[in-house]
């Protein structure tokens, strides 16, 4: 018998005529993770085989509980021997390293041509343990389940399953634009988006001298820590100053955060659209602040044509804290350092913001010349960086 990782894709197994390439693009993710491990990757019908030393199976197993289009994980062995005979033996052997009282057999036979019918076998191997180990037979409420699959080239047994992260693979549906700040809701959109396939670049506007170094390295450090789950993320960061300074100069107060986040959202698009992103995702939710008002959301969407997805819109920050727990951002996210938007923020933002009104401040700016110029200023650094990070140093 051989140890070795089984993969079952879950929701996946519904992409009937993409299957395939749904498929070869998470045997690649897992690959790229895998990559420092001498692995052997093979695909088969619901299942996918990872091979690897088994010194090193904790550890893979850890890489691919951030893999998304994986359901579940299992550890387990592989047998070429099909007669009943090693049937029992390897179960027994398997069973008799575990400390239980109370078992069932749940045999699985996809290679129909098996002269056992599954029902026989759990009879024949549950018997056959019986006999040899003290303890019973429970089909209701059993301490292990141990599964046997009868495949066509090989045996499978198992009896842990390890739940994993479900969605789609990063890459099958096209590439995302996330706007990161440095808070907890934008971490967990990307995550949210890259659950559904959506692949990550990242922007982030920086304001100096008003916003930080460390403002800045907790934003990659959060990049970082998304890239876990997606993949390298290419990082765009824009400086800001120009703009919020001149905006700060002209805008009336009470809309200085709608014409701040329409700035941010025509530079996102731009820059979206240059790197092919298909998509804009943020970490805006529904009243949550004056920004994030049907209204306001209005007002601030109008100035860009592609699709906005905010996939923490319809939680509560509750909900949301939760998520950036599981997910390894909250402790990042809530190191003190500043936010453009904080720095600049109004005493009275406007709740109900109105487009014309918004239209007509924003004439009080060259906004174009600035948008320009900061675009073609921006900084690119892929995370996670290959030395030694110095934005870890914040951590
Ligand atoms: P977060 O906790 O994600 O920072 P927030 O509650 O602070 O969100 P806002 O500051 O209003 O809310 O920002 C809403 C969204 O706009 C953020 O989730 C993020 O997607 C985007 N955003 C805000 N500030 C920046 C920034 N400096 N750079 C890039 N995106 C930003
Ligand atoms: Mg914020």
């Amino acid at each position: 018998m051989q140890k070795i990782i089984i993969i079952k894709y879950g929701e996946l197994s519904t992409k009937k005529d993409n299957i395939g390439y749904f498929l070869n693009t998470l045997k690649n993710n897992i690959k790229e993770v895998l990559i420092d491990e001498e692995v052997n990757i093979s695909l088969d019908i619901g299942r996918m085989f990872i091979e690897v030393q088994e010194e090193s199976i904790p550890k893979v197993v850890a890489k691919l509980k951030k893999i998304f289009g994986i359901h579940e994980i299992i550890v387990g062995y592989k047998d070429l021997d099909f007669t009943l005979d090693a049937l029992k033996e390897n179960t027994l052997k398997l069973l008799e390293a575990k400390d239980f009282k109370t078992f069932k057999i749940n045999t699985k036979r996809s290679n129909k041509k098996y002269p056992y019918k599954s029902m026989e076998l759990n009879n024949l191997i549950g018997s056959y343990i019986l006999d040899n180990k003290k303890v019973k037979v429970d089909v209701l409420n059993p301490e292990v389940i141990f599964n046997i699959e009868i495949r066509q080239k090989e045996i499978l047994y198992y009896d842990m399953k390890i739940k994993g992260l479900g969605g789609y693979p990063v890459g099958t549906l096209g590439k995302g634009l996330l706007m990161l700040s440095g808070g907890i809701d934008s971490p967990v959109a990307g995550f949210l988006a890259a659950k559904r396939g959506i692949m990550l670049e990242a922007i982030y506007f920086e304001s100096p001298p008003h916003t930080s170094e460390n403002a800045k390295n907790k934003v990659l450090a959060l990049a970082t820590i998304l890239s876990e789950y997606s993949a390298k993320i290419k990082v765009h960061i824009v400086n800001f100053t120009a703009i919020q300074e001149a905006i700060l100069k002209n805008i009336p107060n009470d809309y200085l955060i709608t014409i701040m986040r329409r700035m941010m959202y025509r530079i996102s698009e731009q820059i979206a659209l240059k790197n092919k992103c298909l998509v804009l995702i943020n970490g805006e939710s529904i009243g949550q602040v004056a920004s994030q008002t049907l209204t306001s959301m209005n007002c601030i969407n109008a100035v860009v044509n592609m699709p906005v997805i905010r996939p923490v819109a319809c939680y509560d920050k509750l909900q949301i804290i939760d998520m950036a727990k599981n997910i390894g951002s909250y402790e990042t996210s809530i190191l003190p350092y500043e936010d453009c938007c904080t720095v600049f923020v109004p005493q009275h933002p406007v709740i109900n913001p109105s487009l014309k009104k918004a239209c007509e401040y924003e004439k009080l700016i060259d906004y174009e010349a600035l948008i320009k110029e900061a675009i073609l200023n921006e900084e690119i650094i892929y995370v996670p960086l290959k030395e030694e990070a110095k934005y870890q140093d914040i951590l």
